[in-house]
């Protein structure tokens, strides 16, 4: 893993940004906005909003992000990017009946997870409803390690079996299938004809963008990791600004050349 902000960072940057339909995409949480206590007040500094708004009016942007689409769309209210949601499955790309599917899996797994309430909210849990997907929350739990044994017992339960992603303090729990963010990404530069991109990702669900065997893609983490798929790193969540001012700059610069 090497520094983005370095200089070879830097030269495979300006290559990037002169591509024609080149495609700069950001998660959400813990990559354009801090990750906070309360999941309901993550949103973007100011700053940070200016230098994305200032780069989807130059470039091709998206926003994926495991919120849902709902969620989502007012935390970046004004800014022209593409937006996904749910981990991949919300967006652009899939058919009514894979929704379709994904949803009545939800409330299957909902009805489960009822009966299992008492003993989630009793180890600080909260189950946060997506409609296409699950989030269990433990940020608040008093002892981690109780509530990820009770998130744990009761996905266990849950049928059809989901696919399980794990998070900061967070277990997402989504329909199995070939949606995620990397099939997102893809279908993203398929549909914008993207011949290069940057994805820049923080977390777990992240990995399914990371590890892509896609070389078109700069794969960014935020944070340096030694179990990752991502080839660059970005020392700190902070450094985002940075980043974004840096890509608008340099797209100026190659659009007037
Ligand atoms: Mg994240």
């Amino acid at each position: 893993m090497r520094d983005l902000l370095s200089a070879p960072g830097k030269r495979v940057l300006d290559r990037l940004v002169g591509q024609a339909g080149a495609l700069f995409a950001f998660d959400f949480d813990g990559t354009l906005a801090r990750i906070v206590q309360d999941r309901h007040a993550a949103g973007l500094t100011e700053t940070t909003r200016e230098a994305l708004q200032a780069l989807a009016v130059v470039a091709s942007t998206a926003v994926i992000s495991g919120r849902s689409l709902e969620d989502l769309r007012p935390r970046v209210d004004g800014i022209p990017a593409h937006l996904i949601g749910n981990h991949g499955l919300e967006g652009l790309h899939a058919s009514e009946r894979v929704m379709q599917q994904a949803k009545d899996c939800c409330r299957a797994w909902l009805k489960s997870v009822a009966k299992a309430e008492e003993d989630l909210i009793r180890v600080g849990v909260v189950v946060e409803d997506k409609l296409y997907s699950l989030t269990f929350h433990y940020r608040q739990a008093c002892s981690p390690p109780a509530a990820r044994e009770a998130i744990f017992h009761t996905v266990s339960t849950l049928s059809p079996a989901p696919r399980l992603v794990l998070g900061k303090a967070v277990v997402n729990v989504i329909p199995s299938g070939n949606l995620h963010k990397g099939s997102a990404m893809l279908e993203l530069m398929h549909q914008l004809r993207s011949s290069a991109a940057l994805y820049v990702g923080d977390d777990d669900t992240d990995e399914d963008v990371f590890s892509l065997p896609d070389e078109r893609i700069v794969s960014v983490r935020v944070g340096r990791k030694v179990a990752t798929a991502a080839q660059w790193y970005l020392a700190r969540q902070s450094q985002i600004g940075l980043l974004l001012q840096y890509l608008t700059e340099a797209r100026a610069r190659a659009l007037s050349a």
